[in-house]
Parts: structure tokens; sequence; C-alpha cells
């Protein structure tokens, strides 16, 4: 995407990670997920996944995804969230939405993989959104699990994320309307 503002509308919305049509990523081509984790998968209080979390990467696993686990916070929070997972790299500091944290992924993971082949799953329009779209990657963004448990460097994006938002509806009011009018509204 060329456009500015367009970085930050993501492919899709959907209520929670839980709620994402993971088959039809299969279908069109995706094999690699990068996953947030605060917000997306749980809230920041929580320091470990739940058996909810667990399932769902084990279910992915099964279907034939690799997951990487893509974070900007800390190696003692994203390595020990990370841990219960089996066989799942994670990037901590992954200073999204920076490219290098992406990269440092796809270099973790297995095998070599296309852009066309990755998707990433995130709660922010200022870090998720927008380095997933600067890679070109497919994404998809998700509801802040617990918004009130954001730290100050998410508040502070949250505050330019509104800003985003409104001039996002003024320009491209069709997209807004199906991508971020219901993650507007909370
Ligand atoms: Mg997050």
């Amino acid at each position: 995407m060329k456009n500015r503002l367009k970085k930050y509308i993501p492919n899709e919305f959907k209520e929670s990670i839980y709620e994402i049509d993971f088959l039809a990523l299969y279908e069109r081509g995706i094999r690699l997920l990068l996953i947030d984790i605060d917000n997306t998968l749980a809230n920041y209080k929580v320091a470990l996944p739940s058996e909810e979390n667990i399932e769902l990467v084990e279910k992915l696993k099964e279907m034939g995804f690799e997951v990487i686990l893509i974070s900007n916070n800390n190696f003692k929070r994203v390595s020990t969230f990370a841990k219960p997972f089996q066989d799942v790299e994670f990037v901590h500091y992954a200073l999204k939405p920076l490219k290098c944290g992406y990269r440092k992924a796809l270099r973790k993971a297995s095998r070599n993989y296309q852009k066309e082949e990755v998707a990433a799953v995130g709660d922010q329009l200022m870090t998720d959104v927008k380095g997933t779209n600067k890679m070109g990657f497919y994404n998809i963004l998700v509801r802040p699990i617990e918004k009130k448990t954001d730290v100050i460097t998410t508040k502070i994006n949250r505050f330019f994320e509104k800003k985003k938002l409104r001039k996002i509806k003024k320009k491209y009011p069709k997209l807004y309307e199906e991508r971020l009018k219901d993650y507007e509204s909370m």
C-alpha cells in the first residue's frame, strides 16, 4: 500500500483471535502466523497463556501453520509467556512497526516464507497493522482483550490511533465501515 494512511488499515477486523477464519487463511496460502501477545492472546497482567491459548496454537499447528509470537515487550515477559507452547519461537523487543522484528521472526522460522505466505494478528494500528502492512503481510486486527491494562507506551499509541481512525473515516469511509468501525466502537 503506497498511501500513508492506508498503512493503518487492516485486511480484516475480528472481535477476537478465536473469531479468525484460519481455514480461509490457509486456503489463501498463509503458512506462517505472527501473533502478538499483549491484549491479543492475553491481557498485560496475565503472565502465562490460558488453556484456550494453548489449544488454539496446537490446532493451528495441526492445520499446518507455523506460529511465532512477536511482541514489543521485554525478554522476561515474552519468554515466560512463550514457554508453555510447544515448538513456538518468539521475538521480544520487536520494535513494531519497524521491520527489524518481523525480519527476525522470518529468520527464526523453520523455513523460508514468501511474504504472501505470512499473516499477522495484533490489536494495535500503530504497531501491528502498520508494521505488517509495511512488510506486505496479510494482517488481522483484533479487539484488545482488556484495554485498561495497556502499558504507557500503548496508551500513547492509542492516542495516535484515534487520530488515524478519524482520518481514515474521513478519507476512506467504506474501508472504515468495513474494517475499523467495530474496532473503534468499544
Ligand atoms: Mg498488543
